[in-house]
């Protein structure tokens, strides 16, 4: 197959395209990727770039991979999509079962959506409907972390934090939700009734108005990579039941094995009343989430004033997406990933600590296949990508944090070359 040159990629995209998170024009370079494949993204003009990131913790089994590219070609020549409204396929159906199994009862109904901030939506509205249904209408608030990141649709972004989620730019349009401050307790400290005492507050002087607390369970993620106590979740969920306010799990990163366990609530063994699943659902292939609920909430919402849940995307349960997904979590449950995790977490952490005696560097910190730079400034992004490209990784910073997060299938040479481009990278900034 033949390939537009990179200058040509180039020229179509800056004509035409908006990337995230930067102006139209004028913006950083892209670079032209015209094939991934184990986990190695290589570049138009034919380097190769060793993949920190997989593409934003989705691709945990690397590229193209043999086993994921036959499920979505076997699904493809049956069907790559059909409604969902009165209609059901064996995907979803047999997906749908694997996620209650593998997630903890009593969650055991799973609503599909097309995006990890979709999920989130769902899960919002499904904490106001289920309260509607019970009677108290006026329970439609959420309460969340700062630090907290939960995606970028209005309802979702009125749950980030409210200073580095932008929310003075969006004004009176965004819901006006309750923040309690972003756990103090390290993820191997002890967490103690004070470190709950605001949030403790906030529930006792607002239970009557709020639907939902909202978290990411252990790993704060694009809000900062910050890792806390699981005792935390442990007293959330009691303060919870004692002020009777429903809790939500936002695992869309941390979903799949990421922190070490499955699902990095079992690090805590709490569970929420609804779960967010999303980015590595498909391996990375397709956009797939999910939303689970345990009985209480689906039985209230359906035996409310509505009788059902009033949402219902398009493209809801994708077929392809759905065949995708069952053969990356088989795949994942075929292979000792816990251990490859930990053999992650140690090159991570041993690849990184020559980081630490580094002046302009704040904390090296790493959990499960999650590692960690964090620096005393932000970094220029113009200046710190290109530095990465040429040192043949991937990596991409945020503000003041250089982290990766592998795919599972990454060797420990390859792990050694990333975490030592990090470290040089950071050393010559
Ligand atoms: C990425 C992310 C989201 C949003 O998912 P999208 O698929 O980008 O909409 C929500 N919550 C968390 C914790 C995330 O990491």
């Amino acid at each position: 197959m033949t390939h537009a040159s990179w200058q040509e990629i180039q020229r179509a995209d800056s004509a035409a395209i908006w990337h995230p998170y930067a102006p139209a024009t004028g913006g950083p370079a892209v670079y032209p990727v015209v094939r991934a494949s184990g986990v190695r993204l290589r570049l138009a003009d034919g380097r190769e770039l060793i993949d920190g990131m997989s593409s934003w913790w989705c691709a945990i089994h690397g590229y193209n991979h043999p086993v994921l590219n036959r499920a979505a070609i076997a699904q493809l020549q049956q069907m790559s999509h059909v409604m969902f409204g009165g209609l059901t396929h064996e995907p979803a159906a047999q997906l749908a079962n694997l996620l209650v199994e593998l997630t903890p009862a009593p969650l055991d109904r799973v609503f599909f959506s097309d995006s990890g901030s979709v999920s989130v939506e769902v899960a919002m509205k499904m904490a106001i409907q289920y309260w509607y249904s019970a009677g108290k209408p006026q329970k439609q608030k959420l309460l969340s972390l700062r630090n907290g990141y939960h995606g970028d649709t209005f309802g979702a972004m009125s749950l980030c934090d409210p200073v580095t989620g932008m929310h003075h730019l969006f004004g009176a349009a965004l819901s006006q939700q309750l923040f309690a401050p972003a756990p103090g307790c390290a993820f191997d400290a002890p967490c103690e009734d004070i470190d709950l005492a605001a949030m403790k507050q906030l529930l006792s002087q607002h239970c009557t108005e709020l639907a939902a607390v909202i978290v990411e369970p252990v790993v704060q993620g694009a809000g900062g990579m910050r890792f806390y106590s699981p005792q935390y979740l442990v007293k959330l969920r009691a303060l919870c039941d004692e002020f009777d306010v429903l809790l939500i799990f936002d695992e869309i990163a941390t979903g799949f094995g990421r922190t070490g366990k499955l699902f990095a609530l079992e690090h805590a063994a709490v569970v929420p009343d609804i779960l967010c699943l999303g980015k590595a659902l498909t391996g990375g292939y397709m956009t797939l989430a999910a939303t689970l609920c345990n009985d209480r909430i689906s039985s209230g919402i359906s035996s409310g004033e509505a009788g059902a849940f009033m949402h219902g995307p398009t493209f809801m349960a994708n077929p392809l997406a759905c065949a995708t997904a069952l053969a990356s979590i088989r795949l994942l449950l075929s292979q000792p990933w816990q251990r490859v995790v930990q053999r992650l977490n140690k090159e991570l952490s041993a690849g990184l600590a020559p980081a630490r005696a580094l002046s302009r560097v704040a904390d090296v910190r790493t959990l499960g296949a999650i590692g960690v730079i964090e620096l005393h400034e932000p970094v220029d992004m113009r200046v710190v990508q290109p530095m990465f490209v040429e040192r043949g990784v991937w990596v991409r910073p945020f503000g003041r944090l250089v982290y990766v997060m592998p795919p599972y299938v990454m060797n420990s040479a390859d792990v050694a070359a990333l975490t030592a481009a990090m470290v040089d990278v950071v050393a010559q900034l």
